[in-house]
């Protein structure tokens, strides 16, 4: 019998980092690392990935003994990495300091509060190995999540699509990238990068991998209202001018009906005995155009706290340490 040709994924086994943003997750670390390594033990015997694949834990200058959890998993298991902040830096610049100092030849990132199913990095090397450089984890139910989270979730992702920002519905910061995708990441230069958004723009072929999500292990959630709110405006300021434009539209409409007003008043006041000086009809404008002025200077104002930011060219992260 002829030996079996190795499919070309087996021929180059890819080394794999996983790479895990914790704030304060003392709570659930310890569980992590066990699945995690169960996983890279099971995908190592079968020769999916490098015997040097590894997790890379970035702590995001938490306040409890997270980092101390980690420099002991990582004593305990070589396949145990850690890379330390200076400070708390958020979720997205956390993940982005761990894909950029990530060593493997494909980088998954995933939250360390096991809500993400882990089994599913199995799927995702595997459309990896079948050519496919970036894999997107996708929840297939939102049904742990609370009412006005989901709602809330779902209807953000609608809005986005809707103003023209491209981003997979559904999907979080659960991805496999290649080295190449990673590197093309590393030429987008801005400091708020909402990776949700770039990392479709790149390109490359892509697909997705279907998950269920749980809940949180342990511990608290760490996107109180304020940051996901932050991160929402992030992502449509960042990626569409889509409301300016709309301010210079609504302008035109509310220019065009005051003319039609003042044609009517005209009408009332020249052609016709009922002119009552109205009370109404002069106040209402002046709160809506109020209100309408308002809203367009803030949006403006987004817009150039944005500039501001991106123009300063500020570092976006410090490694204080690394295991
Ligand atoms: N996280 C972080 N820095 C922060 C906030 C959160 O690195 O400032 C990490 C956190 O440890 C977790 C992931 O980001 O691994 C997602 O956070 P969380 O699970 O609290 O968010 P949720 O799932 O509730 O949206
Ligand atoms: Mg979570």
């Amino acid at each position: 019998m002829l030996p079996q040709v190795p499919p070309s994924s087996i021929l180059s086994t890819p080394q794999l980092t996983i790479v895990v943003p914790c704030y304060n997750e003392e709570e659930v670390l310890p569980e992590t690392t066990r699945r995690l390594l169960a996983l890279l033990d099971k995908l190592v015997s079968a020769q999916k990935v490098a015997a040097e694949s590894h997790v890379l834990y970035v702590d995001d200058g938490s306040k409890d003994r997270t980092w101390e959890l980690i420099r002991e998993l990582h004593a305990q298991h070589p396949a145990i990495k850690g890379l330390k902040l200076s400070a708390n830096r958020g979720h997205q610049i956390a993940l982005i300091s761990g894909l950029f100092s990530a060593q493997g030849d494909v980088v998954v990132s995933i939250d360390a509060d096991l809500q993400d199913d882990v089994s599913a990095i199995e799927s995702m090397i595997d459309a990896y190995a079948q050519g496919h450089e970036v894999v997107y984890g996708v929840r297939k139910l939102r049904n742990v999540d609370t009412f006005f989270k989901r709602f809330s979730a779902e209807g953000y992702y609608r809005l986005l699509n809707t103003l023209g920002v491209k981003v997979v519905f559904n999907h979080a910061d659960y991805r496999l990238m290649s080295r190449r995708a990673v590197e093309a990441i590393k030429e987008y230069g801005e400091v708020n990068l909402f990776l949700r958004g770039i990392v479709p723009l790149i390109g490359f072929r892509s697909t997705s991998v279907y998950y269920d999500r749980s809940e949180r292990f342990a511990g608290e959630s760490k996107y109180p209202l304020r940051k996901m709110l932050r991160l929402a405006l992030d992502g449509i300021t960042s990626f569409t001018a889509f409301p300016l434009r709309m301010i210079s539209v609504i302008g035109l409409l509310v220019s065009f009906t005051s003319l039609a007003m003042i044609l009517w008043v005209l009408w009332v006041k020249f052609f016709s005995d009922n002119a009552l000086p109205g009370w109404a009809s002069s106040v209402i404008p002046i709160y809506f155009l109020g209100g309408l002025q308002l809203l367009s200077i803030g949006v403006l104002g987004e817009y150039v706290a944005k500039i501001y930011f991106e123009t300063k060219r500020r570092p976006r992260y410090f490694i204080e340490e690394m295991l």
